[in-house]
């Protein structure tokens, strides 16, 4: 239905301008909720008529109504990839309850990705929020799975949602450990101090990002998104070698690139490796 995808996209667009603040602030410790918007050079309060999602962008050519100081191409750019991600869930899920869910799911890996380029860090709570939503969804199916009168303890969604955040944390902290030992030996054997700060081969935070990643994929597709962020970084690294950028990999992108694409394509993928 046309009004539902415009819908979709317009609400992803309002989302997406509430993600910007939520990633200027969160890491700052400042409140998402008070003040409103101000310019960031000379504090003017932004109006409503200048902060419609995208659009004020547009209307102002980049630049703020008062001191024509230039804002940021971020804002319309995460209001803009907000507002397609929602229109791609209603277009795979319809505007159900699954909808709400994924766009709960998406919003937080654009919030945590962008967050994790500017900081090469997220605050730790932002993916137990994932979790703990993620729980309580699947507690909210299970109750709905008992009513329809079977019992089959592996079918109930909690338990198969406990049981992909255990697999995503295991899984991938068992790469954070070898990975570990495999660059400390590194670093031991070329006597250096560490490669432009970076002395892990996983952070924590890609720990919780995967537990995250199994309650709402699942393990199957949590465990691809694993294997596919790799590609998504490759990409990236071949063109900080040629626009030589630094190196340096804040790794929540490429994750949730993997799981981006395990969402929408990952039978897909999974045919084509196994070819089925
Ligand atoms: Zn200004």
């Amino acid at each position: 239905m046309m009004i539902e995808k415009i819908f979709s996209f317009i609400f992803g667009a309002v989302i997406g301008s509430f993600l910007n603040v939520c990633i200027w602030r969160l890491p700052k410790d400042l409140s998402i909720v008070k003040p409103f918007s101000f310019c960031p050079k000379c504090n003017t309060p932004i109006k409503w008529y200048d902060n419609v999602p995208i659009l004020s962008f547009i209307i102002l050519g980049g630049k703020c109504r008062s001191c024509k100081e230039k804002i940021s191409k971020r804002y319309p750019v995460v209001e803009a990839i907000t507002a397609v991600m929602f229109l791609l869930l209603y277009a795979k899920l319809g505007l159900g309850a699954d909808f709400f869910k994924y766009i709960f799911f998406f919003s937080l890996l654009i919030l945590v990705s962008f967050i994790d380029i500017d900081y090469h860090a997220i605050p730790v709570y932002l993916c137990f929020i994932g979790i703990a939503a993620g729980l309580t969804i699947s507690a909210v199916d299970t109750l709905n799975y008992l009513r329809m009168g079977f019992f089959d303890w592996k079918g109930i969604p909690f338990v198969k949602a406990l049981w992909a955040l255990i697999f995503g944390f295991g899984f991938s902290y068992m790469f954070k450990f070898f990975g570990d030992i495999f660059v400390g030996l590194y670093l031991a054997l070329r006597k250096k101090e560490s490669i432009e700060g970076e002395t892990e081969a996983l952070g924590l935070g890609d720990v919780d990002f995967m537990g995250m990643a199994g309650i709402f994929l699942g393990i199957k597709l949590c465990v691809l998104t694993f294997f596919l962020a790799p590609f998504f970084a490759l990409v990236y690294a071949v063109f900080a070698i040629i626009f030589k950028k630094s190196h340096l990999l804040p790794y929540l992108p490429y994750l949730s690139l993997g799981a981006l694409a395990a969402f929408f394509w990952g039978d897909k993928i999974l045919r084509l490796v196994i070819m089925q």
